[in-house]
C-alpha cells in the first residue's frame, strides 16, 4: 500500500492511504501547443494506478519497451473528503492539500497510442510514472492558482510557468470530476503541466517546486 505524507505542522506529519490517481491532460494551452494539438474545450482525464507511485527515493525506472521518458511537473491536489455531483462553490471543502508532483510520461509509447485510438496507461501508468513531494495543508496555501511551478533536470530550468495559465481551474475539476468518479479522501488531482517537456535519460536528476509547497525530487535509474 502506497501512503501521501500531509504535514499539519513542524512536528506532525500524517500518513495518509493513496487512493485513485486522476489526472488532466494539456490544462496549460502553451503545453497544448507544444504537443501540435489544440486547447481541449472538455478536461482531458486518465488514470494511474496506485502501483504508479515511485518509492520514496524517488527512483525512476523506464520500462524496456521505451526509449523517450519525458518529465511533466504539477500542482497535485489532495482530496479529504468523500463526495459526488460537487458544485463548484462547495468544492474547496473537500480539498486537504496541495503537493509538487512529477507525471512522469513514456512520450514515444504515448504517440503510438494517439495515432492508434488506443488509451495512454501504459504511457502513463507504468511503475515510477507518480512522484510527488510532502502535501502541504490547503490552509497553507493562500491561492494555488497564482503560484509560480518549475522543473530542473541536473540543475537546469527546462519548465517555468505559473499556475495561473491552468486552462481548467480547481473548483471546475473537482466538480467536473466528481460527476463521473466518487472523490474519496487519498485520492489525487494530478492538474496538468506547463510547457518546456523534454526527454530525460539514466543518471538525470529532477526536481519539481512550487512557490510555497514541498519540493519533489527524482532521478532516473
Ligand atoms: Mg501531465
Amino acid at each position: 500500500m502506497k501512503s501521501i505524507f500531509l504535514k499539519k505542522n513542524d512536528l506532525k506529519i500524517e500518513e495518509i492511504p493513496v487512493g485513485k490517481i486522476l489526472c488532466l491532460g494539456k490544462n496549460y494551452s502553451e503545453h497544448a501547443k507544444e504537443m501540435g494539438g489544440d486547447v481541449p474545450k472538455s478536461p482531458i482525464v486518465f488514470l494511474k494506478p496506485s502501483t504508479a507511485i515511485a518509492d520514496k527515493d524517488g527512483k525512476i525506472e523506464i520500462p524496456s519497451i521505451s526509449n523517450e521518458l519525458h518529465h511533466e511537473v504539477e500542482l497535485v491536489i489532495l482530496i479529504g473528503k468523500k463526495g459526488k455531483n460537487i458544485s463548484k462553490s462547495d468544492s474547496q471543502n473537500y480539498i486537504s492539500g496541495y503537493g509538487v508532483g512529477l507525471d512522469m510520461t513514456l512520450r514515444d509509447q504515448q504517440s503510438i497510442a494517439k495515432k492508434e485510438g488506443n488509451p495512454w496507461t501504459i504511457a502513463k501508468g507504468f511503475d515510477t510514472s507518480a512522484i510527488f513531494g510532502t502535501f502541504i495543508e490547503k490552509e497553507k496555501v493562500s491561492n494555488p492558482e497564482n503560484l509560480d511551478i518549475q522543473l530542473t533536470v541536473n540543475g537546469i530550468v527546462k519548465q517555468k510557468s505559473n499556475t495561473s495559465f491552468m486552462i481548467f481551474k480547481i473548483n471546475y475539476t473537482i466538480s467536473f470530476l466528481s460527476k463521473i468518479f466518487t472523490l474519496e479522501p487519498g485520492d489525487l488531482i494530478f492538474m496538468g503541466t506547463p510547457e518546456g517537456v523534454g526527454r530525460v535519460i539514466s543518471g538525470d536528476s529532477l526536481v519539481g517546486t512550487i512557490s510555497g509547497l514541498s519540493e519533489v525530487r527524482a532521478f532516473v535509474k
